[in-house]
């Protein structure tokens, strides 16, 4: 079992990639890659069941191939670098955390982006927090995953 958490602030003039999926119309999220909160917490949980350390090390911030590059992209990599560690993918969850956007709609869709990526499952659910903290107050969106590899 793995667990990874992220988050990206939102940031103005950048379109929105989360969970696997563009957003068209919506506020993007700042990062070195394309911020996608979502699915970098899903390969920190993947990293993290198979003992592989995590996004960081795996992307640094300082690697100009990984410069912009899509969450989805990052995934298969993650997921690439697990299964040649000698593991299989059993699954991962995923819940976002924030006001926007509405996940909801396009939940399935999302779904079936970042299950493709990782070759496994990945289940997507929402929440807020009530107008509590960075993501209530509407300042970035905040993700966390669990992810269950086998020997
Ligand atoms: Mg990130």
């Amino acid at each position: 079992m793995g667990v990874g958490v992220d988050v990206h602030p939102f940031v103005s003039g950048r379109d929105l990639h989360l969970a696997g999926l563009y957003w068209p119309g919506e506020i993007g999220l700042a990062g070195h890659s394309d911020g996608d909160a979502a699915a970098h917490a899903a390969c920190d949980a993947l990293l993290s069941a198979a003992g592989l350390g995590d996004l960081g090390g795996l992307f640094g911030t300082d690697d100009p191939r990984w410069a912009g590059a899509s969450g989805v992209t990052l995934l298969e990599e993650a997921a690439r670098q697990v299964r040649s560690a000698g593991f299989e993918i059993g699954n991962v969850a995923l819940q976002v955390i924030g006001n926007r956007p509405k996940l909801a709609p396009r939940r399935t869709e999302a779904e079936k982006a970042l299950s493709a990526a990782l070759g496994a499952p990945v289940s997507v659910s929402a929440t807020t927090t009530d107008g509590l903290g960075l993501t209530g107050r509407g300042e970035g969106v905040a993700a966390i995953a669990t992810a269950l590899v086998l020997l």
